[in-house]
């Protein structure tokens, strides 16, 4: 069920825009927080307003042995500009350095960013 990140507010399946606040919906699983979670253990490595670039991320990082979390912004510590939400990517802190240049590396082989390697 897809669910506003502004207000919570639960939709059926087939709405993509929040009738209240008029903010895309995310699907409902992005709100749920990873085991043990805590805010101080976690550091975003990435945001970006498209889930599935996102949980692509989060399937090769996890891939390569790190793990990661997918949040959606619903503690609004920063206001999303426009009327999309922000989907934030969290790793352990000590994995910050090494998702990063993950992310780097896996952003280098998209094919529109490949020229002249
Ligand atoms: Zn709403």
């Amino acid at each position: 069920m897809p669910i506003c990140p502004n207000c919570g507010y639960e939709y059926v399946s087939g709405i993509t825009y929040c009738r209240d606040c008029g903010v895309h919906l995310v699907a409902e699983n992005y709100y749920v927080k990873p085991e043990n979670w805590s805010e101080e253990n976690w550091e975003v490595v990435y945001t970006s307003s498209q889930e599935f670039e996102v949980e692509m991320l989060k399937d090769n990082l996890e891939g390569a042995g790190i793990p990661a979390a997918i949040l959606s912004q619903k503690d609004r510590n920063f206001p999303a500009p426009g009327d999309f939400s922000i989907v934030k990517l969290l790793v352990h802190k000590e994995d910050v350095q090494s998702a990063l240049n993950f992310i780097e590396q896996i952003k280098n082989q998209l094919p529109d960013e490949e020229e002249e390697k």
